[in-house]
């Protein structure tokens, strides 16, 4: 079974061939950071060209590394949403039109299933098991109890982790995206300011990054008030701790509540050098096997989305030409 899965929910622009949903046998990835870089953050505009340029480029290079033909495909694989509607009617069209072209089956993907995964790749899953999805627009905690159920049992009700991230290091004045910057400055530092954690309720697996984000900018403010210079390493390795604590907390709780078999991260954020060292430790000590994507794997990419749809095609899931491209579709099982 050969999947080719296209991905352009965002900023990227890629395509890759899955073989039997653990094999990676092309991988590309055409990313828009340098152009969008100067922005701040992702202009939706500027995004959908960038895809419309790249994604034929992109497809046939997917094919062309893996030495195959469309004939020698199953199915074609596309992310649905949730992401920029511009963004993800390049990639759908670009799918329908192959899939068409070529008399392939269509096979929509949720993006975060796809991020989840990525997970896949690397080990095979074992369930119950438990995911942390934290991402640029994502922070949840995902309980599956076999391949393609899924339950979201917390998540974020302000910012995603990721945006968190990407806000506090605009004011450390990083470029964009920020997450990597403010790893390495926190990797860098000694100490870090103390920071408050936002735990909610007592019981809740839900997240709030808010409160944190405010209280870097008020400390900035404070700092600047005061004429004194901010230590951007100190700054960074606060947030981070604060983070990375709840993150790993809320995560050993309910791995322990939900009795599972194997944890997983996933997303954006998961290439974070502090939350790895983190969860491999607290999860090596509670004996119960962790899996994290490599880092080329957590950010954005169509490996992932080909890996998600390799269970889906077992499943009899299918899309058709009529296909949409939905910018807040939720999570929700396929079996
Ligand atoms: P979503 O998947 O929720 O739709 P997205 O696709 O934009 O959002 P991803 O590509 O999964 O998000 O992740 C991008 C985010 O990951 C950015 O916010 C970025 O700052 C963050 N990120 C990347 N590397 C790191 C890192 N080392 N530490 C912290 N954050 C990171
Ligand atoms: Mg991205
Ligand atoms: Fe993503």
């Amino acid at each position: 079974q050969y999947i080719l899965a296209i991905e352009t929910s965002c900023d990227e622009t890629a395509a890759a061939i899955i073989r039997n949903g653990t094999e990676i046998v092309s991988n590309i990835v055409a990313s828009q950071i340098d152009s969008q870089k100067r922005f701040g953050g992702v202009v939706p505009e500027v995004a959908s060209r960038h895809h419309v340029e790249q994604i034929t480029i992109v497809i046939e290079e997917a094919l062309e590394k893996a030495n195959m033909q469309p004939s020698d495909l199953t199915a074609v694989a596309v992310t649905e949403g949730p992401g920029l509607v511009g963004a993800l009617l390049i990639g759908i069209n670009a799918a329908k039109a192959f899939a068409f072209a070529h008399g392939l089956p269509l096979i929509p993907v949720h993006h975060i299933a796809g991020h989840i995964y990525a997970n896949a790749l690397v080990e095979p899953m074992e369930f119950p098991l438990l995911a942390l999805v934290v991402s640029g627009g994502h922070t949840e905690l995902v309980l599956m109890k076999e391949h393609g159920s899924f339950e979201v049992i917390g998540e974020t009700r302000d910012d995603a982790a990721g945006e968190a991230y990407d806000k506090v290091a605009r004011v450390l004045n990083m470029p964009y995206p920020g997450g990597p910057h403010i790893d390495r400055l926190a990797q860098e530092a000694k100490e870090g300011i103390d920071f408050p954690r936002a735990w909610l309720e007592e019981n809740s697996y839900d997240f709030s990054f808010s409160g944190l984000k405010s209280a870097v900018i008020n400390y900035k403010h404070n700092m600047d008030q005061r004429g004194e210079e901010i230590d951007p390493q100190k700054v960074a390795k606060g947030f981070q701790d604060s983070v990375v604590e709840v993150l790993t907390t809320k995560t050993l709780r309910a791995a322990r509540e939900f009795n599972v078999k194997q944890v997983i991260a996933a997303g954006g954020v998961s290439a974070n050098k502090g939350l790895r060292t983190s969860l491999e430790q607290v999860f090596e000590k509670e004996q119960i096997p962790f899996i994290v994507p490599p880092l080329k794997l957590c950010t954005d990419n169509a490996a992932m989305i080909g890996a998600a749809a390799s269970y889906m095609y077992v499943a009899g899931v299918r899309g058709d030409l009529a296909m949409n491209g939905l910018p807040g579709k939720e999570l929700k099982s396929w079996i």
